[in-house]
């Protein structure tokens, strides 16, 4: 269920038996050959997929966070740190606020990870509130069969080319891109970034056939759906 799709009634007759929402955040940002709104497209899919069967409401995706590093590349919108972190408060405290007590947010984006400090701070000012934080590729499941299909899985790389990441008329490169040290390419400056990365991805092969994509998109899809049946 979106939110987008709801009115209040409903939404107020929701709560009266469950207390279960989602939250899904992205990015905008250079994807190589993908969408600059490709993190946006995934996390905000994968939690209406995930959602869809459970009849769990699904918030409006924040598109917006934060890449710095990625800023020389035309298209970043990077939100300030702490700007960011305040926004999440924010709408995690509205959200509670409206009577929901378990809130999972799925990211599409690495560089939000920091996010967990709020959902934990969160929280610690509502002790009947729980917050999970989840980034959509990095339930182990859906990691392991990730690694089973090809071990160098990328920013912009195969690992986020699914047939709702693809741009029209755009053909991808047939041959594999060195893979970097994602350690290394944290302490290159963002300037610099654009000259060592040409087309942006952090290597690897550009695409994976749709059967291994699909394979991927329903595991992930169903350890989204066991995180919102088990909550401790
Ligand atoms: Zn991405």
């Amino acid at each position: 269920m979106n939110i987008k799709e709801m009115n209040w009634m409903q939404l107020e007759e929701y709560l009266k038996q469950d207390d279960r929402a989602i939250l899904p955040i992205g990015s905008v940002e250079q994807h190589a050959y993908l969408s600059l709104c490709t993190d946006a497209i995934l996390a905000e899919k994968i939690a209406q997929d995930a959602a869809f069967s459970l009849q769990i409401p699904v918030f409006p995706i924040l598109y917006y966070g934060m890449t710095p590093h990625l800023k020389a590349f035309p298209g970043a919108i990077s939100l300030k740190i702490p700007l960011y972190m305040e926004l999440i408060q924010n709408i995690l405290e509205e959200i509670i606020r409206n009577g929901f007590h378990r809130v999972l947010v799925v990211n599409g984006h690495g560089g939000n990870n920091a996010i967990c400090e709020v959902t934990s701070e969160v929280m610690a000012n509502h002790p009947d509130v729980k917050i999970k934080f989840h980034n959509w590729w990095d339930g182990p499941k859906t990691w392991e069969l990730i690694q089973a299909i090809d071990p160098v899985a990328t920013h912009a790389s195969w690992l986020e080319n699914f047939p709702w990441t693809r741009l029209c008329n755009v053909i991808f490169p047939k041959h594999p891109k060195k893979a970097y040290n994602p350690d290394a390419i944290q302490l290159i400056n963002g300037k610099d970034l654009r000259s060592v990365l040409g087309d942006g991805s952090f290597g690897g092969v550009y695409e994976h056939s749709d059967e291994d994509m699909l394979e991927i998109w329903e595991t992930a899809v169903k350890e989204i759906q066991e995180s919102l049946e088990n909550w401790y």
